[in-house]
């Protein structure tokens, strides 16, 4: 048989509803059965809810997983993943307990409805930057100059994010 070349693709998660302790246990096997294996994962940061603020903090961080899926299997998964949460801890039509993007899958440049590769607001969020940075800070995502460590040392207006 054929073996199949494994992609690699990271994904960040942000969470605000529920219990983090609980989540966790579900997403990140979920994300290790239906997307592959994970190779890496960040810590988990809390970080003020900004916007709007009247809302517990979030926890986010970034993992690195290798795929034998493509993008969009891939986004396929990780909505069905966020589902599947959804469905078992909260009522219908409520807030989504976890939020899971591709920040990049191997280095494509995708612009269609559904998907835009890489996620187009990674750059400008310190949530994303950060946990990135700790996993892969050479990384340079397609269409930037800089890496990812440079682009948060570049970022105004940072904050300073505990750890969970
Ligand atoms: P969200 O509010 O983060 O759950 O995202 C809403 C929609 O963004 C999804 O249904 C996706 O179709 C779309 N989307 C576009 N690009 C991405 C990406 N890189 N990662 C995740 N979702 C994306």
């Amino acid at each position: 048989m054929e073996n199949k070349k494994l992609l690699t693709v990271y994904i960040a998660y942000g969470s605000n509803m529920g219990e983090w302790l609980k989540i966790q246990k579900k997403v990140f096997p979920l994300i290790e059965l239906r997307i592959g294996t994970v190779l890496q994962k960040s810590k988990t940061y809390i970080s003020p809810a900004w916007g709007k603020t009247d809302q517990p903090d979030f926890k986010n961080g970034v993992i690195q997983a290798e795929t034998a899926l493509n993008s969009l299997q891939c986004l396929k998964a990780l909505k069905k993943i966020e589902l599947d949460l959804g469905r078992v801890t909260i009522e219908k039509w409520g807030p989504r307990i976890i939020d899971l993007d591709i920040i990049d899958f191997n280095g494509e440049i995708v612009s269609t409805e559904e998907l835009t590769l890489p996620h187009p607001y990674a750059h400008k969020r310190q949530f994303v930057l950060e946990p990135l940075a700790e996993i892969a800070p050479n990384l340079v995502l397609p269409n930037f100059s800089k890496s990812i460590s440079e682009i948060l040392s570049s970022l105004a207006d940072k904050v300073v994010l505990t750890f969970h």
